[in-house]
């Protein structure tokens, strides 16, 4: 057999590089955007009147387009996005639950999803015919979907074929990640998750082949791995930028779990340092983090958990409990404002927001609302028919899942 290895040049995310312009260890008040963009950021440009505006203003002129456009549009918010977005949010929660509750809403024709790339992608596959979505900025991407393009994901998915051969392994993909990758676990035979859900999905994909390979968070695949019982020896990763990921056959053949080089910059700050500290600080601190935290604090914390999971736990907690919380800024500070009968703190001690959902700053909210009132429909995102189907097949299985 010949195999034809493709070897990338390495890339970093843009996202990945920007990730650090807005970590302060100040509040995060919404300035006027031309203040935000002097971080240096590339974001998208907008009409220079929405630039200058400060947030009592982008209020009072969001607050004049969702009148006037009523029902016809429904802004989601996800748990990341700054408080001054949430306040216009008709519903807030992770991806998943947003795009399912948006394809809910029949008598929204807009579907304006204040989160990341990803997302509006996912919400476009899950929504009906008559609906469009709108990505407020159009940079608001993930620096973990950026980890996984499609070209090299095909790459590595025609390799593992001609090493494994046909039904040796079953794709798994995260839901952060483009819709092309998630048709490509549909017609593959493979599943998406979301950080709830990895667990089931994965063993479902064993029951189907003697292999895994996950994308694109690796964090979020060992995690699991190692929680199911797989031994770190029965994993190998999968690095985009080298022939055959960085494995020679014989190891791709002994691996049960082949893990996508990816991750998460927000969730890969937190550190067993970190926790140490909290629980100096705080003795009998409950440590909470995300699964796509490294697994050096996924095994010192107390709980795991998705962004659901996080918010439904500490809120069902006893009076006076004491939360160190591993995952984005935005999300914790909301916590903590919700349980003011508990003690609640980010892990990090820097503030550092997720950049991505950073981007969607107030002034893009009042521009598209602004646009869609006047009859125009800006930054809308589209996802190919065979692309959707494929993607919806891979969605399906998981919802089948439970
Ligand atoms: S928190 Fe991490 S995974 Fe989520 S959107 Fe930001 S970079 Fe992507």
């Amino acid at each position: 057999m010949v195999l034809t290895l493709k070897v990338k040049n390495p890339r970093v995310p843009l996202t990945e590089l920007e990730q650090s312009a807005f970590c302060t260890t100040e509040p995060l008040d919404t300035k006027p955007l031309i203040e935000e963009l002097k971080a240096g950021v590339r974001w998208q440009q907008l009409p220079d009147e929405y630039v200058h505006l400060d947030a009592a203003q982008l209020k009072a002129r969001i607050g004049e387009a969702r009148r006037k456009l009523g029902k016809k549009a429904v802004v989601l918010g996800h748990h990341y996005q700054r408080e001054d977005i949430i306040q216009f949010a008709d519903f807030r929660g992770d991806s998943f639950k947003l795009s399912q509750l948006a394809a809910q809403q029949p008598d929204a024709e807009t579907i304006i999803f204040c989160g990341v790339h990803f997302m509006a992608e996912t919400a476009r596959v899950l929504s009906q015919p008559h609906q469009r979505v709108v990505l407020p900025n159009l940079q608001a991407g993930c620096s973990m979907s950026d980890m996984a393009p499609t070209g090299d994901v095909e790459d590595c998915w025609d390799d593992l074929t001609n090493v494994l051969g046909k039904g040796e392994v079953i794709p798994v993909a995260y839901m952060n990640c483009t819709a092309d990758l998630k048709a490509l676990c549909g017609r593959n035979g493979g599943i998406i998750c979301t950080s709830s859900s990895a667990d089931k999905t994965v063993r479902w994909a064993y029951d189907r082949a003697p292999r895994v390979i996950f994308f694109p968070d690796q964090h979020l695949g060992r995690n699991t791995g190692l929680k199911m019982g797989i031994a770190p020896d029965e994993m190998v990763l999968w690095n985009p930028f080298k022939a055959l990921g960085g494995n020679t056959p014989e190891q791709l053949k002994k691996a049960k779990l082949i893990l996508w080089k990816g991750h998460c910059s927000v969730h890969t700050r937190f550190t067993v340092a970190q926790v140490q500290k909290a629980r100096e600080r705080y003795p009998g601190v409950n440590i909470m983090v995300h699964p796509e935290c490294v697994n050096e604090v996924v095994r010192v914390a107390d709980h795991v958990g998705s962004t659901e999971a996080i918010v439904r736990t500490i809120a069902a907690a006893p009076k006076g409990s004491v939360w160190g919380v591993g995952t984005e800024i935005n999300l914790v500070s909301r916590i903590a404002h919700e349980n003011p009968d508990k003690t609640v703190f980010c892990l990090d001690p820097i503030v550092c927001p997720c950049a991505t959902m950073y981007r969607i700053h107030p002034a893009y909210l009042a521009w598209v609302l602004d646009e869609l009132a006047a009859g125009r429909v800006v930054n809308e995102i589209t996802v190919g028919e065979e692309t959707a189907k494929y993607a919806r097949i891979a969605l399906q299985r998981m919802l089948d899942v439970g």
